[in-house]
């Protein structure tokens, strides 16, 4: 039944209209609308990139899609499932089994080598074997000959690569990128976007990237436009990586102005 919800990971934010998903920090005058009233679905498969100037609630609205956090009003939906009525328990198993996370400052544990640090949602479950599965998605992503190296022996792109293929490890159906490259130089940043549309087109996971940067958020399927906690937009721009890096950039200079 649990599976039922979750197996093919359609996300759904939203809640009894004519109210919508909205998260308020503190309270009185001193409070914080985040996000007011978004509503979206990200189907199966999907490569989403959540765009939006700094402060607009990108990463709140990704903590709520992976339960890090509740929405004051409104609900996220896992196949029909409001993840907010789960107990701690089934949302635990949820982020570990069918959630992969990826951070802006890579997250690794420096005194383990690559395999270790890909293998460790694997190895922390008690799932064997677990180097076996981190080696698989290393060597997929181009990490082959970098298996045994520590984090500070890594490129800040090797790194993130390493980041990826443990958020994949435990073969979630969801991953959630919070400014991936936000850390990264231009050419290192474009491999991590274009490994994430790589997971999305060619191994079928639903990939929701939160980023400030046009360049980036063209590799995803769909970008969805945020402005001070308010859904603004929602474009497909054709280009042939995805979208078009100059359109996303142009409607980007109109909502920060
Ligand atoms: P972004 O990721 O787009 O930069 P955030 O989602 O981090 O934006 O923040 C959205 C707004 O909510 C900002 O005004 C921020 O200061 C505020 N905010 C974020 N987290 C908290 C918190 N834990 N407590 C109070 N305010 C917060
Ligand atoms: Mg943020």
């Amino acid at each position: 039944m649990h599976h039922a919800i979750i197996d093919n990971s359609q996300l759904k934010i939203k809640s009894e209209s004519p109210m919508s998903l909205t998260k308020i920090y503190g309270s009185g005058a001193t409070s914080v609308t985040a996000l007011d009233h978004i509503n979206m679905t990200v189907k199966p498969g999907e490569f989403v990139a959540i765009m939006g100037p700094s402060g607009c609630g990108k990463s709140t609205l990704l903590h709520l899609l992976g339960g890090l956090d509740k929405p004051t009003e409104g609900k996220v939906l896992l196949e029909g499932t409001p993840i907010e009525e789960m107990s701690d328990d089934k949302l635990t198993e949820l982020r570990r089994r069918r959630m992969g996370f990826v951070f802006q400052f890579f997250n690794l544990i420096p005194v383990l080598n690559a395999v270790e640090n890909a293998a460790l949602p694997l190895t922390l479950d008690g799932v064997k074997p677990a180097e076996a599965k981190a080696i698989e998605w290393l060597t997929r992503f181009g990490l082959a000959d970098r298996l045994n190296n520590r984090p500070d022996q890594l490129s800040g792109g090797q790194q993130q690569r390493v980041a990826v293929a443990r958020a994949l490890v435990a073969e979630p159906t969801l991953i959630l990128a919070d400014e991936p490259t936000g850390n990264l130089d231009t050419n290192s940043g474009d491999e991590i976007a274009g490994l994430l549309r790589k997971v999305s087109q060619e191994y079928g996971r639903t990939v929701v990237m939160v980023t400030h940067d046009p360049r980036i958020a063209a590799y995803a399927d769909r970008i969805i436009f945020l402005k001070d906690g308010k859904m603004i937009d929602e474009t497909r721009f054709e280009g042939k990586n995805g979208n078009n890096a100059e359109a996303v950039e142009n409607k980007m200079k109109q909502i920060v102005n």
